[in-house]
């Protein structure tokens, strides 16, 4: 079952309504790929994801699965702990997928399998201490250090989005309050936004107007587009979030020393709105910032397919070794 160096591998990212399957050779090209909606149950899950390998590797030779998982999964990356997205608690995925589709599967992280795929494809190929910051509806957060993935002792490090910046601050579905990505994210950009409509309003506002029409229109993404329109409670909210994204990559240096973080995720497309700012605040803000090296900020390059880019990887890279 061992393929040879080379080799294509399978990549496959779980999203919230579908699954994509992709092949993607040893330069990190996506050759083929495949979409299917997002089962509900288990059983539906893993037969999905099968039938997707399968009908891949009809069309190609391919030597290893990788998957990444939004959530924990154990250090040998066969075990599915819990994700909060997904029906899998305690369970053995890695196996189950392999005695159904005849290959070597390994799971990842999915911050993990994006921060790999970067370091070796994208933005941080020249990075040695790196911080990947995926921040979406939340914030993925993943440490490489010299090429190797830090899992921690037990497989669920880092879990950046959920460090306390605001003590009693915004709830988070993770049952604490003042999470880093309750006020870095793009949830945290909508809530921000609709927070500041109700406190400072302002006429001129097309968000305001929106919002007495419709409060569900304002969204993460909705945000973003109006302040690039030049909204002024738009423009607040990003500026907020720019500067707590500055408090929290501050904190990650603190801990970390990292030359190089990349900021990923859906809210990266709008960098140029919040990542000058960011670093201002990162630079007041990051301990004895006048006696050390400062870490290069920038953006992913390899978008929404960086996570299965990198757990196809992955599943080459275990092979081999
Ligand atoms: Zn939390």
């Amino acid at each position: 079952m061992t393929p040879a160096v080379g080799a294509l591998t399978v990549g496959i990212d779980i999203g919230g309504t579908s699954i994509r399957a992709s092949v993607v050779d040893e330069s990190g090209q996506i050759l083929d790929s495949v979409r299917m909606p997002t089962p509900n149950s288990a059983w539906a899950l893993e037969d999905s994801i099968t039938r997707a390998v399968n009908k891949l590797a009809s069309r190609h030779t391919v030597g290893a699965v990788g998957l990444a998982v939004a959530g924990f999964v154990t250090l040998d990356r066969q075990i599915v702990r819990f994700a909060p997205h997904l029906p899998w608690v305690d369970a053995p995925i890695g196996r189950i997928l392999s005695d159904r589709v005849g290959l070597p599967v390994i799971l990842e992280h999915d911050a993990n399998a994006a921060a790999w795929a970067e370091w070796k494809f994208g933005a941080a190929v020249r990075g040695h201490n790196i911080v990947l910051v995926a921040i979406g509806t939340g914030i993925g957060g993943a440490l490489l250090t010299d090429g190797q993935l830090y899992r921690g002792s037990y497989g669920v490090a880092p879990e950046l989005g959920h460090i306390q910046v605001v003590p009693n601050g915004r709830g988070c579905p993770c049952g604490k309050h003042g999470c880093w990505e309750r006020y870095c994210s793009g949830t945290a950009l909508a809530d921000t936004a609709i927070e500041l409509l109700a406190t400072e309003p302002e006429e001129s506002s097309i968000l305001m107007q929106e919002a007495m029409i419709d409060p569900d229109t304002i969204t993460g993404r909705r945000v973003a587009t109006a302040a690039a329109d030049g909204d002024p409670i738009a423009l607040a909210a990003m500026d907020e979030f720019a500067q707590w994204l500055g408090v929290g990559l501050a904190m990650v240096s603190d801990v970390f020393d990292p030359d190089l973080i990349v900021i990923a995720g859906g809210v990266s497309s709008s960098a140029q709105l919040f990542l000058d700012t960011a670093r201002e605040h990162y630079g007041a803000l990051i301990t004895g910032a006048a006696h050390r090296t400062r870490a290069r900020i920038r953006t992913a390059q390899l978008g929404e397919s960086a996570g299965l880019i990198g757990a196809a990887d992955l599943a080459r890279a275990a092979l081999v070794n």
